[in-house]
């Protein structure tokens, strides 16, 4: 396998797999995702896979209809109150932008938040940075099953079509979520997300080698203590 040379940021929303997996898994890209594409809690991740591999460039692709984004504009206007934690690590970083509606928190403001977010650490590196907004209305999606998981998995090249296919139950390409991050501990607040303004409460944890099953299982544990996960199922699944 070639070395890393790109990191993809990307939202957790399941629809955006099977795009991801056709328009940027190279076999060198290593994909990192959370809710919004929030380099906030994932640049430690960024950081650290940056050591680990010589990274060329970074991409952050948000997307539209982005669930993460309805959080944070019903956060601002006042229609929803978050946690402490979404809003420390998503919400506030947006009190700052005025914004006409959702349409440009997504297309817009988003983008230049995560840009900004991310832009003096890839100049560091020496790396080059784009910012990939996907339009999900361009994209071919079928019809929701209703049927909604979580998988967190570590930031990978592996296919999303394989991590599914791990799953014995008929799990299908557009019904997990994936959060893919260095730790479980930085992306406590994307999965909070899942968890409570998405109402998944499947949550499933994939281990892609045998040294990671140990700390997978410490992971479970950290899971099973957060309130917001009281109601939630949550399973490893071992290599
Ligand atoms: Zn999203």
């Amino acid at each position: 396998m070639s070395d890393t040379s790109r990191i993809l940021i990307s939202c957790m929303d399941r629809r955006l797999s099977a795009f991801l997996d056709s328009e940027y898994n190279d076999g060198s890209t290593v994909f990192v995702r959370n809710a919004g594409a929030n380099v906030l809690t994932v640049l430690n991740t960024v950081k650290q896979l940056s050591i680990e591999h010589p990274i060329k460039s970074i991409v952050i692709a948000p997307h539209t209809d982005c669930g993460a984004m309805g959080l944070v504009e019903a956060a601002i206007n006042g229609r929803t109150k978050t946690s402490a934690q979404i809003d420390k690590y998503l919400v506030s970083q947006f009190k700052i932008n005025k914004f006409a509606d959702r349409k440009e928190l997504e297309s817009r403001i988003n983008c230049d938040v995560q840009e900004a977010s991310i832009s003096p650490f890839a100049r560091s590196i020496g790396a080059s940075l784009d910012i990939k907004l996907i339009d999900l209305s361009t994209l071919d999606i079928p019809a929701d099953t209703g049927r909604h998981i979580l998988t967190l998995v570590k930031p990978s090249k592996t296919m999303y079509l394989d991590l599914i296919r791990r799953y014995s139950d008929n799990v299908g390409m557009f019904d997990s979520y994936f959060i893919q991050a260095r730790g479980i501990r930085d992306v406590l607040p994307d999965i909070e997300i899942a968890a409570t303004a998405l109402h998944i409460s499947d949550i499933r944890l994939i281990s892609e080698s045998k040294l990671n099953n140990a700390i997978m299982d410490s992971d479970v544990n950290v899971l099973k203590s957060q309130d917001y996960l009281a109601a939630a199922k949550v399973t490893a699944v071992s290599r």
